[in-house]
């Protein structure tokens, strides 16, 4: 791995952020697991705000690391020992649990707050729950947005998180600073009914936009504006991982139902048009 840490705050846990919303916030030192693309859009604002960024991952980012300015551990034992205040989980949802227990917990230094941010919420805290010592606080999150919905800012995008195991606040409140600062809707939700309402939003736009491609849609020269939405919604969902798009169906137990209630729909609209048509082409029986 590259040098230790270069901390861009000397102390990390002594300097406090000045922002106008919270005078207590304070500059952490953030342990990234799993640099994949959200990771690294994440990273470069946690950055830009003066936080210090280690990292690990399954893949070799010490090149992409050495240019944003964050310590890189191919070791995932020295990365534990790398004293951070945080330790942001960003893995896909199929390696999670496999992830968390390959985890060296007893070469950390002191408790330590887990964060996730998977788009799934049930899943990590029951992993996280059952894996991590009970020392550890953890703060299940979901940011609502990504490196497209996310690219020109945070401001007005929304935040959800579950204080699910926390004692020490401070931490966990300037780890909250961090979206708060940027202006995110911030979103305390439990776990389950984040992924109640997941199942019905962020899945289903996932599927569809995944049907549309299935379709290969594409921009025509008589668009009209709903059909590029649609091509943007295909996009912008192909830009995803299928690892995230089946993580969203295998890990949340609400999205079996609605792919069914979306098949079941889909045949009842199919019905109403095949019965027009029937009713078009013979009115007598119609109007019988
Ligand atoms: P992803 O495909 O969901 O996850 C990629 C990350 O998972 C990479 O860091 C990758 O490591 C790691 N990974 C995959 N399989 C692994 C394995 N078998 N063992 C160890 N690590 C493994 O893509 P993503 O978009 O970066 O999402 C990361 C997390 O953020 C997901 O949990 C997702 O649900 C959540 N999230 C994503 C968005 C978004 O807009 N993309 C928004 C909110 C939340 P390597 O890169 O080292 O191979």
């Amino acid at each position: 791995h590259l040098s230790p840490p270069v901390s861009l705050c000397l102390s990390a846990s002594l300097c406090t952020m000045s922002t106008p919303s919270s005078s207590s916030a304070r500059s952490l030192k953030i342990g990234v697991v799993g640099l994949g693309p959200f990771a690294q859009f994440l990273s470069k604002t946690i950055l830009k705000q003066g936080h210090a960024i280690t990292a690990t991952s399954r893949t070799d980012y010490s090149h992409i690391c050495s240019h944003l300015d964050i310590s890189f551990y191919r070791d995932m034992g020295e990365f534990f020992e790398a004293d951070n205040d945080v330790i942001l989980i960003c893995t896909s949802i199929l390696s999670l649990a496999d992830v968390v227990k390959s985890m060296p917990f007893h070469r950390l230094k002191r408790p330590t707050l887990f964060v996730d941010v998977l788009s799934i919420k049930e899943h990590p805290r029951e992993v996280l729950l059952q894996v991590l010592p009970p020392e550890s606080d953890v703060l299940c999150t979901h940011p609502m947005f990504g490196p497209q919905s996310g690219r020109d800012g945070w401001e007005g995008l929304t935040f959800v998180y579950d204080r699910v195991r926390i004692r020490e606040e401070a931490v966990c409140s300037s780890f909250l600073h961090i979206f708060e600062s940027e202006g995110c809707k911030m979103l305390e939700l439990s776990c389950e009914e984040h992924d109640k309402l997941a199942a019905r939003s962020q899945f289903l736009s996932h599927t569809i936009g995944r049907i549309l491609s299935e379709m290969e849609i594409g921009s025509t020269s008589i668009d009209t504006k709903n059909f590029q939405t649609l091509v943007k919604l295909k996009d912008s969902t192909m830009e995803d991982s299928f690892d995230l798009f089946s993580g969203l169906f295998i890990y949340n137990r609400f999205a079996q139902q609605e792919m069914m209630n979306l098949e079941v729909a889909f045949g009842k609209v199919k019905q109403k048009l095949v019965d027009r048509m029937n009713e078009e082409s013979n009115p007598s029986v119609s109007n019988q």
